[in-house]
């Protein structure tokens, strides 16, 4: 069967340039959006992710400040600096980049950022204006996975989407925002018994678990759509997602690579909920 290659790194591309012309139009009114990126030691992933997001930002013309470190910070001093980026009236988005050393609570940092500057959409104030219907800050992985579906033109009215994988950056909210698109949702987890049983009903498969090759096509209904959030590294030291993409993809209708996928559209909402939040507290 013919497939569509669902081509994340391109629909990315396309939101960063609206963005980037936004800003210029939000620059000649005199705002200026801007992200704080706080990095704390040097997990060299986090370096990359972190990278990239200050990329962007440049690229569309958002002040970008990263702060960094050092991992023997005390929780207090980083909850500190928190607070100061709050209080920052050139600071429109605060992310703190996980994961954080083990005597950090990440909980109890992410507390602390303001909900209108909480770009990654983590706090509780967001996550429960996301649950009860309400206009916040999305968590940006299924805010685009959502981005990337609408702008592939699929409809996901009455559809059956099975999501794999429960977190709260990506599982949980994932689901939330299915069923709001009128999806009937399931969430399926380490514990669920008999995983191809739900994923075989599916239309729609979210892969969010970070198990290399876990949905193979004993898992997939001939002709569904398969989205992988995975991101693990395979026998090659590649960068690898949660399905076996040879011998998923030509049974789906569409389906999105790892890399060039869910990861560009991450970093792209970061930015579009940046440009967002400048706005909202402007308006204020
Ligand atoms: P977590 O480890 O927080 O959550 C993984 C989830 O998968 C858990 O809910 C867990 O269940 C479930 N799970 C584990 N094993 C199985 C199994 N065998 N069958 C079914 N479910 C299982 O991961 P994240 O949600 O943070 O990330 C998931 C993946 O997505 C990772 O590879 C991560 O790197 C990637 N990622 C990619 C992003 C991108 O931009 N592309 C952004 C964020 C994450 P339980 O709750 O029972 O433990």
């Amino acid at each position: 069967m013919a497939y569509q290659l669902i081509n994340g790194k391109q629909i990315a591309k396309e939101i960063r340039l609206e963005l980037k012309h936004e800003v210029e139009q939000l620059k000649a009114e005199g705002l200026q959006p801007g992200l704080a990126v706080i990095l704390v030691g040097n997990n060299p992933a986090s370096e990359t992710y972190v990278r990239g997001k200050i990329r962007a930002s440049e690229e569309i013309g958002i002040h970008s400040q990263l702060i960094r470190m050092n991992d023997t910070i005390t929780q207090e001093d980083l909850l500190s600096k928190v607070r100061e980026l709050n209080e920052d009236p050139n600071i429109h988005g605060i992310l703190v980049q996980l994961p954080l050393p083990d005597h950090i609570n990440p909980d109890k940092v992410i507390e602390v950022i303001s909900p209108s500057k909480d770009v990654d959409g983590f706090t509780p104030i967001n996550m429960g204006k996301l649950v009860i219907g309400q206009r916040g800050l999305l968590p940006c992985t299924p805010y685009g996975i959502m981005q990337m579906l609408d702008r592939t033109g699929i409809s996901l009215e009455g559809k059956h989407a099975v999501v794999v994988g429960r977190s709260n950056i990506v599982g949980k909210p994932m689901a939330i925002l299915l069923q709001q698109a009128n999806a009937t949702v399931t969430l399926c987890h380490s514990r669920t018994v008999d995983l191809p049983h739900y994923t075989r009903q599916a239309d729609l498969i979210i892969a969010a678990v970070g198990k290399l090759n876990l949905i193979t096509k004993e898992h997939v209904k001939p002709g569904a759509v398969v989205i992988d959030v995975g991101m693990n590294r395979n026998d090659a030291g590649k960068l690898a997602g949660d399905v076996n993409f040879e011998e998923v993809a030509p049974l789906t209708s569409a389906i999105t690579p790892v890399p060039g996928g869910v990861g560009p559209m991450t970093i792209a909402m970061l930015m579009k909920n940046t440009v967002s939040a400048a706005k909202a507290i402007w308006q204020r």
